[in-house]
C-alpha cells in the first residue's frame, strides 16, 4: 500500500509551493499532476505582481520580461500609468514557470508523478484518506493513501467537489477568457509595450470584463476576460473586438499570431469553507483570485505556503488545518471583497473613465491604488479612493 503524509493534486503555483513547504518539513509528500508536464496546458497572462519574484525566492531565469508600471486604458482614449514602486513585477511563460517551481519541490524532497490524474477522493470515517489515480500512461488505476490531501487543482477542482464544499460555478461568478500569443521581434516589444502590463477597459468591447497585453520576450500575450452573464457575444468574438481598438491594433500589425486558447477563471465572491475532513483547498481551486484584475499566481503561491506551514504543524488533524482557513479569511478576504466591489463600480465605461481621471490626478492617489494592489494599504485608505470618484 502506498502510503504518504501529504497528497497534493495538482502541481501548479499552489501546489508545487506547498508541496515545497510540506517537504521542507520532513513530511512525504507526493504530487499528482494529469499532464505531461506542470504547466503544459495552462492558459494565462503569466503576470506576476511586484514583490512575488523576491517573496518566493523565485530564479530569475523563469522570467521573460521585466515590468515596472500598470497602465490603465480607458474607453474614451484616456489611460492612467503607474510605477509598481518599491520592487519589480514580471511575466513569465506558464510552461517554464509552473515547471520550475515543481522542480523546485522534487529538489526539496516531494514526489512528482505527472501524467497522473486524480479521478476521486477516499473517504473512511468522513475523512480523506487518500485518492483514486489514473495513470494516463498505461491506463493503470491505482490507490495512494495520505493524512492530508492538498486540492490544487485549479478552478472546478475535483476535489474540492469530492469533499463536498458546494463552491458553485455559474456565470454570475465565473468569466471566461480568450487569449493569443502575438510573435514579435523583443525590439518591437520594447518600442509598443515597453515595461508595462497593459489593462483595457470597454465595455462595448468585453462587457463587465477587460482586456490586456502583456509583454514576454518575443510575444505580446493578447487576451480577454468577460463575466459569462454579462457576455452578448461569444468569447472569440468579443476578444476579435478588442483586437479592433486602433491602440491594441497596432501593437500586434504585422505579428506572427500563435493558437489561441479558452478558459474561466473565478470572479466571485470568496467562499466560505476551504478545510474540511483533513482536506485543505488553495490557489483557484479555493476560490482565491481577485475579482477586478483576475491576478491569481500571488494567492496560489501564498495559499500554498500558508497551506504547507498548517500541515507542517498540525499533526495531521483536522481541527488544527483550522486554522489555515483563518489566516486565509485575515490576510486575503479583505482585499478580495475590496477587487469585487471596484468590479461592480468600476466595470462600466463611465465610471472607468472617471476612475482614469483621478489616477491622473495626483501621485499620492496611485500611490495608495497601487499599495492597496500589493496589499499594503488598508481597505479604508482605499475606500477613500473610491468615493473620490463620484467627487470630480
Ligand atoms: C486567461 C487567464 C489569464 C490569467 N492571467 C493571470 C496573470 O497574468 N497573473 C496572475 O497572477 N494570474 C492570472 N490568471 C490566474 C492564474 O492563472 C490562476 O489563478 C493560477 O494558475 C492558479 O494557480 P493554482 O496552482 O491554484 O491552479 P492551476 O494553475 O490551475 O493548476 C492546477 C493544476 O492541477 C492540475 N489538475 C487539475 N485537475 C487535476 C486532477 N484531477 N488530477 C491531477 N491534476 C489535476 C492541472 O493540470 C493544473 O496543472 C489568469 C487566468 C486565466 C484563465
Amino acid at each position: 500500500m502506498e502510503k504518504y503524509d501529504v497528497i497534493v493534486v495538482g502541481a501548479g503555483p499552489a501546489g508545487s509551493t506547498c508541496a515545497s513547504v510540506t517537504a521542507i518539513g520532513g513530511l512525504s509528500t507526493l504530487v499528482l499532476e494529469r499532464d505531461s508536464y506542470p504547466g503544459e496546458n495552462k492558459v494565462c497572462g503569466g503576470g506576476l505582481r511586484a514583490g512575488l519574484l523576491d517573496a518566493f525566492f523565485v530564479d530569475k531565469c523563469v522570467i521573460e520580461h521585466e515590468v515596472r508600471h500598470i497602465t490603465f486604458f480607458g474607453s474614451d482614449g484616456d489611460y492612467a500609468k503607474i510605477d509598481l514602486l518599491t520592487s519589480l513585477g514580471a511575466t513569465v511563460d506558464r510552461k517554464k514557470f509552473d515547471n520550475w517551481l515543481a522542480e523546485r519541490a522534487v529538489k526539496e524532497g516531494a514526489e512528482l508523478r505527472t501524467k497522473t490524474q486524480v479521478e476521486s477522493i477516499i473517504m473512511e470515517g468522513g475523512k480523506a484518506r487518500g485518492v483514486v489515480a489514473k495513470d494516463l500512461s498505461t491506463g493503470k488505476v491505482y490507490k495512494a493513501f495520505g493524512d492530508v490531501i492538498v486540492g490544487a487543482d485549479g478552478i472546478g477542482s475535483l476535489v474540492s467537489g469530492q469533499a463536498g464544499f458546494n463552491h458553485t460555478l455559474n456565470e454570475k461568478n465565473t468569466a471566461l477568457c480568450f487569449e493569443r500569443d502575438f510573435v514579435l521581434p523583443s525590439s518591437d516589444i520594447n518600442l509598443l509595450v515597453g515595461d508595462s502590463f497593459e489593462m483595457y477597459f470597454d465595455a462595448s468591447r468585453v462587457p463587465e470584463g477587460f482586456g490586456w497585453v502583456f509583454p514576454k520576450k518575443n510575444v505580446l500575450t493578447v487576451g480577454v476576460g468577460s463575466l459569462m452573464s454579462k457576455m452578448n457575444l461569444n468569447i472569440k468574438d468579443h476578444f476579435n473586438l478588442f483586437l479592433q481598438d486602433e491602440r491594441v491594433k497596432k501593437k500586434i500589425a504585422g505579428a506572427k499570431p500563435l493558437e489561441p486558447k479558452s478558459h474561466t477563471i473565478y470572479f466571485g465572491k470568496p467562499f466560505d469553507r476551504i478545510v474540511k475532513n483533513n482536506i485543505i483547498l488553495t490557489g483557484s481551486a479555493a476560490g482565491l483570485v481577485g475579482p477586478f484584475l483576475g491576478e491569481g499566481i500571488y494567492y496560489a503561491m501564498r495559499s500554498g505556503e500558508l497551506a504547507g506551514k498548517q500541515i507542517v504543524e498540525a499533526n495531521f488533524s483536522d481541527t488544527t488545518l483550522r486554522p489555515y482557513e483563518e489566516k486565509i479569511k485575515n490576510e486575503f478576504y479583505p482585499f478580495l471583497n475590496y477587487a469585487l466591489t471596484l468590479r461592480k463600480l468600476l466595470f462600466k465605461n463611465e465610471n472607468y473613465n472617471k476612475f482614469i481621471k483621478v489616477l491622473n490626478m495626483s501621485g499620492t492617489v496611485r500611490k495608495s491604488f497601487i499599495s492597496h494592489i500589493l496589499k499594503t494599504s488598508t481597505p479604508n485608505l482605499f475606500e477613500r479612493l473610491i468615493l473620490r470618484i463620484w467627487l470630480i
